[in-house]
């Protein structure tokens, strides 16, 4: 039987959507696209680099979650990813998809 996604509640998803726009908007980070050897993305939490043959959009929220949670595990960082792909609405992806090509570098 296939198990059944299980989506955040919406006020967690929408805060930490708010946190991931309050980072945009700050100069804490810079997004750059560059391609990784092994990996989709990573983060030293003052960048963070996508490879723009993954999926980069999923990848910057797993990034995000590392900058926000720096002592979460990965295997937890992964869970929360996922959960939170699945809840965000196509409006949430799409505004978001602009926001990010705004700061990439
Ligand atoms: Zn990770």
């Amino acid at each position: 039987m296939k198990s059944k996604i299980r989506k955040l509640p919406k006020g967690r998803r929408d805060y930490l959507l708010k946190r991931i726009y309050g980072l945009l908007r700050s100069d804490d980070i810079s997004v750059v696209i560059i391609q990784l050897d092994g990996y989709q993305g990573e983060t030293d939490f003052e960048t963070i680099w996508l490879d723009p043959r993954k999926k980069f959009l999923s990848t910057f929220l797993h990034e995000c979650i590392h900058v926000f949670y720096p002592a979460l595990a990965e295997s937890k960082v992964l869970a929360l990813e996922y959960r939170l792909r699945e809840s965000l609405t196509n409006r949430q992806w799409l505004n978001l998809t602009r926001r990010l090509l705004e700061v990439i570098q």
